[in-house]
């Protein structure tokens, strides 16, 4: 299978004809090879999506709508071949990936209704004979650039909303997960979507993603990824007076206070910790407990994380898929050793997972520090993988302290059966998704996502939020 972009309605190579193995980190066999485009073809595509806006824009909203109708119909009937490729290439299990499809098909629904709303304001006017009201414009071409952890979801928090409000979408997806880019293309030819509206470039984020960021026919950018990356866009979109919106990392932290229903409490800590095997940006890897009952939940803990079962996602008996690549196993491993230097107690995994069919792909146990003070690097640093680290507090006050001391802010959780803490915690926590008796992960498209910090730059990703990217606000005043 070659992977090829997709430009002005048709499937193209690239500049030069060069290839990327795309692996199935289960097994380690090769799924195809993905086309390495050059800026020569990033130019190409905005210039295919420039072209296309000018007519795009003019299509009334609700008809713009229709075709996500369409996009949402296709997508519900594919569901389960979308979710088995989705497995193969990224390797969360089948019930995640089934749930990840459904969250891209109820994004089409939610945004193809947006088609008849689209709201602006009228207001009254200040002065006899004036007219006052404000329309939502479309920005014309808009980059997405999305990571590999929910290939298909995060694309289409972003396209559809884009493309719903006029705008036309030059997209470039993560280089580890091509096969549901080419997936979802496929549709949205399918669903009849006039040709430049989607344009589809594959290659590294140096390359094809920087080529994005610099084009001077991209007005908006619409970014998500790691912290590292986002910064380094941001220093150049604000360099080019580009409208960017960055969704970013996380160090989300569960809290368990000694008032906690603990069998509730342990079950969102063992699946926001270790489903999608951490590889969540709203994943758990910080559990703050506390000391009370810390003895009790560690116990419990690390009985049922051993009790997980590895593998292929594919089979449905498994709960934890392999991580991305091998770099991800290497990343795993140095943080366990620093973990280690630093003083933390390991309590359970730390280790590349062996055996017949486990070596053969990128597996580690599910690893669980303890003793992990605040300012340790396993407390602060994002890993994305498989690794949490247990905090141990003496109180309700130093919770919300040492959830809030991180310099990311994507997602929080409390179990508690305390009113006053309920809605203390809603107040003081620092993050953009609050969870009450719940884990870290698993959220609403209705309701705007993203965070705080580190984590975004004001933007959000989802909901009607995401019509503010994608939208500028014109005010208009007739005199008559
Ligand atoms: P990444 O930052 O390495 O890559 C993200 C995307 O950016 C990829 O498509 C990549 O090719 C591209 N890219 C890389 N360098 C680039 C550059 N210089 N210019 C332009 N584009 C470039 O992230 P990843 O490893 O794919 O994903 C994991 C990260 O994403 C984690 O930090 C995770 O927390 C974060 N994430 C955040 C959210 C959120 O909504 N906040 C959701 C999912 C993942």
């Amino acid at each position: 299978m070659r992977y090829l972009n997709h430009i002005n309605g048709e499937w193209v190579t690239a500049a030069r004809e060069e290839y990327k193995d795309n692996i199935n980190p289960a097994t380690g066999e090769i799924l195809g090879h993905v086309i390495q485009s050059a800026p020569e073809d990033v130019d190409r595509a905005v210039q295919a999506a420039k072209a296309a806006h000018k007519s795009w824009r003019l299509v009334p909203a609700p008809e713009r709508g229709e075709y996500l109708y369409r996009i949402g119909q296709l997508l519900k009937e594919r569901k389960e071949q979308l979710a088995r490729t989705l497995t193969q290439e990224m390797g969360k299990v089948l019930v995640e990936a089934r749930g990840e499809v459904q969250e891209a098909i109820d994004m089409a629904f939610f945004m193809a209704g947006e088609g008849r709303r689209l709201a602006g304001q009228t207001v009254p006017a200040e002065l006899p004979d004036k007219h006052a009201m404000s329309v939502r414009a479309p920005v014309g071409v808009v980059g997405i650039i999305t990571p590999w952890n929910f290939p298909i979801a995060i694309a289409t928090w972003k396209m559809f909303p884009a493309i719903v409000s006029g705008n036309t979408v030059v997209w470039k997806p993560a280089s580890d997960t091509p096969a549901m880019a080419c997936e979802m293309m496929k549709i949205i030819e399918e669903a009849g979507l006039p040709k430049g509206v989607v344009n589809l470039v594959y290659g590294s984020g140096g390359t094809v993603g920087n080529a994005l960021v610099e084009h001077p026919d991209v007005n908006v950018i619409s970014f998500t990824g790691s912290s590292e990356v986002g910064r380094t866009i941001a220093a150049k979109g604000g360099q080019l007076l580009k409208k960017v919106s960055l969704e970013m990392g996380g160090k989300n932290a569960i809290i368990i206070m000694d008032d906690a229903d603990l069998q509730l409490a342990l079950d969102g800590v063992l699946w926001s910790a270790f489903g999608t095997t951490g590889q969540r940006c709203t994943a758990c890897s910080r559990l703050i407990v506390h000391r009370s009952v810390q003895q009790e939940v560690e116990r419990e803990l690390v009985r049922r994380a051993q009790a997980l079962t590895l593998g292929n996602g594919l089979d449905e008996h498994v709960d934890v898929g392999p991580v991305i690549n091998r770099s991800a196993l290497e990343q795993i491993d140095k943080y366990v050793q620093i973990g280690q230097e630093e003083g933390a107690t390991l309590l359970s995994g730390g280790q590349i997972a062996k055996g017949e069919l486990l070596s053969k792909g990128y597996f580690y146990h599910p690893t669980i520090f303890t003793n992990v003070s605040p300012t340790m690097r396993i407390a602060q640093e994002e890993i994305f993988d498989p690794v949490l680290s247990i905090i141990p507090v003496d109180s309700f006050e130093e919770a919300i302290e040492v959830n809030n001391a991180v310099a990311y802010g994507l997602s929080s959780a409390i179990y508690t059966n305390n009113v006053n803490r309920v809605f203390r915690a809603m107040r003081d926590l620092d993050t953009g998704l609050v969870y009450i008796n719940a884990g870290t992960i698993g959220a609403e498209i209705h309701l705007p996502f993203g965070g705080t910090k580190h984590t975004g730059n004001g933007h959000r990703d989802s909901g009607l939020a995401a019509l503010d990217v994608f939208t500028e606000w014109k005010s208009i005043y007739v005199d008559y």
